[in-house]
């Protein structure tokens, strides 16, 4: 099945700090943990994909925040400079690709402005955490695509198991 996959996941060098959210080199990941990310790589056709670079920000880039949930949506960076229109293209260019290659399901990176698909940090760049969607994975959900994240490892496999 084919997969989007957040580039910093894959071990890109993607991230705002110019550094990637490897899962297979992270510490925070049990060995059985990895050995499942790779059966999910290897099984399957893989879509690498990093919605901020593809919105045109640079790496590294100042971090960013939702700083307005609701539409219109607002995301600003820590110097208070208006990024939205950046975040707004990049879900826009994830939700093209998806469509583009039939593809149903994302696995994206949690807590992120743009990837997160349970928790975003609240705007107030206190690492505060809210219940919310980043908007490249809420695009995808509202499109009817599955999006789990990292830690959504085994519901992934379920549901590849089951749709294929
Ligand atoms: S936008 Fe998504 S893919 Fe890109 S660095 Fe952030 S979490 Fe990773």
């Amino acid at each position: 099945m084919k997969i989007l996959i957040s580039a910093c996941l894959l071990g890109e060098d993607v991230r705002y700090n110019g550094t990637n959210s490897s899962l297979l080199y992270s510490p925070s990941f049990t060995f059985s943990e990895k050995e499942l990310f790779m059966d999910i790589l290897s099984e399957n056709e893989i879509y690498s994909f990093c919605p901020e670079v593809s919105g045109g920000l640079p790496i590294p880039r100042i971090p960013s925040e939702i700083t307005k949930i609701e539409k219109p949506f607002k995301v600003e960076n820590e110097e208070k400079e208006d990024v939205t229109i950046n975040f707004l293209i990049g879900a826009k260019n994830a939700l093209e690709l998806c469509k583009n290659e039939d593809i149903k399901v994302a696995l994206l990176k949690s807590k992120s402005p743009s990837c997160g698909n349970t928790e975003i940090y609240d705007g107030t760049f206190t690492k505060t955490l809210i219940n919310g969607q980043g908007l490249t994975a809420k695009l995808l959900m509202e499109n009817d695509i599955k999006v789990f994240n990292e830690n959504q490892l085994n519901d992934l496999k379920t549901f590849l198991n089951t749709d294929n």
